[in-house]
């Protein structure tokens, strides 16, 4: 377990070990900088997109418990940018009294999307209708739990899915077994399929002295699943902007957060906000925050972890977009002619993060800061032209 600080006599929080390195722990580099940090990642391989920001790096994979022994040696205080840890391997690391931050046991509920959502019913907050399977159950019980959710529905992997990898929409009965099948007979959550009118996603930093910072609620576009763009802020009522900030604070204080965590939630036509799910961490959906807001998500996060007091999270202009940029079906050359003309893009700044080309793999990210009044959707469209356009 770790413990809130007993302020003033424990040491200064100087080097921070990051579980992960890939982008999100590469955008740390600027800001740990700033802030008189020093980066130590826990990754796979050398190439990882933050070991060339790091101070140094433990090649290793980000579940390996012998790996992360060797990041606590060097650091003072343990944070995430890849949740997908041994949870239970660490118990051990904790117990000497390395300091996590997100504590494990946040970790571990946010591993299983059953646990997330147990979370969810038992904070009253409201969340799909769904039903649970851990693997051995028979067809005729997948029947029955499909049932009591509904057709269509989504089935989702419960664990180490990610950017849509793991969630399939089954319409009718007939493609459940298929479905599943699909996932091995994994655990698996089914969950009414959501006939959103907008996507919403919140960023919440909570220090360890129980200070909550709020991002601006945004909008985000999925395509296949995945995230493809950001609307900061989204356009909703003062009521639904109302239920954001409080589902966020009461998510943080629950989880006696230390850190930041991603939210996201579905809008229903009626106006309605359900919880999809968690990240205990940065979160795509808070990119634009580097370029938009007075203090990023990355900074905060390393901020809250090393006892630095929280940045404001205003927004430094009237309103932002953010594109995704996915790996496409073309050559090396075609991908570097389209960052050269997204480079072009006035008030508009690059993030590309240097990693292998790979149709559908999240390869860097554009953010266009827009003026009251601009149309952030005609602006996020031509972002998308350049990118995902003809060549
Ligand atoms: P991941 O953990 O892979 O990010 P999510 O649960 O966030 O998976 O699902 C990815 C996307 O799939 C969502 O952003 C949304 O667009 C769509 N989706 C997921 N669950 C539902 C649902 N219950 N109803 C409708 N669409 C859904």
């Amino acid at each position: 377990m770790t413990h809130p600080p007993s302020d003033g006599n424990r040491r200064k929080i100087q080097r921070i070990g990051v579980i992960g390195g890939g982008q999100l722990a590469w955008m740390m580099g600027p800001a740990a900088l700033r802030l008189g940090l020093e980066l130590v990642v826990q990754t796979p391989s050398a190439e990882d997109p933050a070991v060339a920001i790091a101070q140094s790096a433990v090649l290793a994979p980000v579940a390996d418990v012998a790996g992360t022994e060797a990041l606590a040696n060097q650091c003072d205080v343990i944070t995430f940018e890849n949740e997908f840890i041994d949870c239970e391997g660490l118990q051990a690391l904790a117990q000497r009294g390395v300091m996590f931050r997100p504590k494990l046991e946040v970790l571990a509920l946010v591993l299983d999307k059953r646990h997330q959502r147990e979370l969810f019913d038992r904070l009253g907050l409201p969340n799909p209708r769904y039903a649970v399977l851990e693997g051995p159950e028979s067809e005729a019980e997948l029947y029955q739990r499909a049932e009591g959710v509904g057709l269509p529905l989504v089935m989702k992997t419960r664990r180490l899915g990610y950017d849509g990898y793991g969630t399939v929409v089954v319409k009718t009965a007939e493609d459940l077994v298929a479905a599943w099948d699909g996932f091995r007979r994994a655990p698996v959550l089914l969950e009414e399929f959501v006939p959103f009118t907008k996507e919403l996603a919140i960023m919440v930093a909570r220090s360890a002295s129980g200070k909550v910072t709020l991002y601006p609620t945004v909008e985000t576009v999925q395509v296949n699943h995945t995230c493809r763009r950001v609307i900061a802020p989204v356009a909703v009522s003062g009521a639904v902007a109302d239920t954001m900030a409080n589902l966020g604070r009461t998510l943080v204080n629950a989880l006696d957060l230390v850190g930041i965590i991603g939210i996201e939630c579905f809008l229903t036509e009626d106006g309605r906000v359900l919880v999809n799910e968690i990240a205990p961490r940065t979160h795509n959906s808070g990119h634009y925050s580097l370029d938009a807001c007075a203090t990023s998500q990355f900074e905060q996060q390393l901020r809250a972890v090393s006892d630095q007091p929280l940045g404001s999270s205003r927004l430094t202009c009237a309103q932002a977009v953010m594109v995704n940029l996915l790996g496409l079906e073309e050559s090396e050359a075609s991908h570097q002619q389209r960052i050269a003309r997204l480079k072009q893009r006035p008030h508009a700044t690059l993030y590309w993060y240097n990693k292998g080309l790979r149709p559908g793999r999240k390869l860097g990210h554009i953010t266009q800061r827009l003026e009251a009044g601009d149309d952030p959707i005609a602006a996020a469209e031509e972002l998308e032209a350049l990118w995902y356009g003809p060549a």
